[in-house]
């Protein structure tokens, strides 16, 4: 590893500890505050965690997760004794009028029927028996693997914000990886980790090689400059907080 990429490597997982190691904090995931309370209370509705990350694929992450939200509405509750009842076909009803709440109904409507199955079958409708047994990380992506039309991908996500924000103890955070949105391949891009076309693939292993011991930990961090200073177009640098070691910023 080269020293600049060392010292890269030292600033992000610095940030990313401080916001591992911050307070419990409810998290914002719709920016609706009725959508939002569902989904932190993974003590009474572990599943709308769970549902919403399967349903997280093809449209903004904002609108995947609001989606246990609109349902609960529309059924009147959101306890696993109302959707273990559910037929695909009432899912489906329910997922496409009268607005449809995914962008691929048919399918979405599919998964999600499948995913209440899932966790009524194997979890006894509690799906906080998914990461409650203190499991190792892999286990943790494993189970979320197992739900159809779960990817690596959400899969990873999905054990990240359980370590990240919602502080449930794993053995260890190996197979916790990071998730190479756009955000995160331009930042890494800046930073010199990797070229400007870069795989999904190859921006996860680089952070592996990075920080095998918790690559997913230079998540956030990576995210919220992107976010916040290395806009697509006329990066904040003066403000960016990597601008002492960014290759990008100190060649202009
Ligand atoms: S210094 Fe500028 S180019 Fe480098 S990461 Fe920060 S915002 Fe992006």
């Amino acid at each position: 590893m080269e020293v600049n990429e060392i010292k890269i490597k030292n600033i992000l997982v610095e940030h990313g500890k401080i916001l591992f190691d911050s307070p419990k904090s409810s998290v914002n995931f719709t920016g609706i505050a009725k959508a939002d309370i569902l989904l932190n209370d993974l003590s009474d509705y572990p599943h709308a965690f769970v549902l919403a990350c399967v349903m997280d694929r093809q449209i903004k992450a904002e609108k995947a997760w609001i989606i246990p939200f609109k349902f609960s509405e529309k059924v009147g509750g959101f306890s696993m004794e109302i959707l273990k009842q559910l037929t695909p076909k009432q899912v489906y009803q329910l997922m496409s009028q009268p607005e449809p709440l995914h962008r691929f109904v048919d399918k979405m409507s599919i998964l999600f029927h499948s995913a209440i199955q899932k966790i009524n079958k194997d979890y006894g409708d509690d799906a906080s028996r998914i990461w409650s047994d203190k499991p190792s990380s892999a286990e943790v992506v494993y189970r979320f693997l197992e739900f159809d039309g779960v990817g690596p991908k959400i899969a990873t996500m999905a054990a990240n914000i359980l370590a990240r924000d919602f502080k449930i103890p794993f053995t260890d955070y190996y197979s916790i990886d990071i998730s190479a949105d756009v955000h995160i391949r331009r930042v890494f891009y800046r930073l010199g980790l990797c070229s400007q076309n870069a795989t999904v693939e190859q921006v996860i292993y680089k952070a592996r090689t990075l920080y095998p011991e918790f690559p997913g930990l230079m998540d956030l961090p990576c995210w919220e400059i992107g976010r916040k200073w290395c806009k697509p177009q006329n990066p904040l640098c003066g403000d960016c907080y990597m601008n002492d070691v960014c290759p990008t910023f100190l060649t202009k």
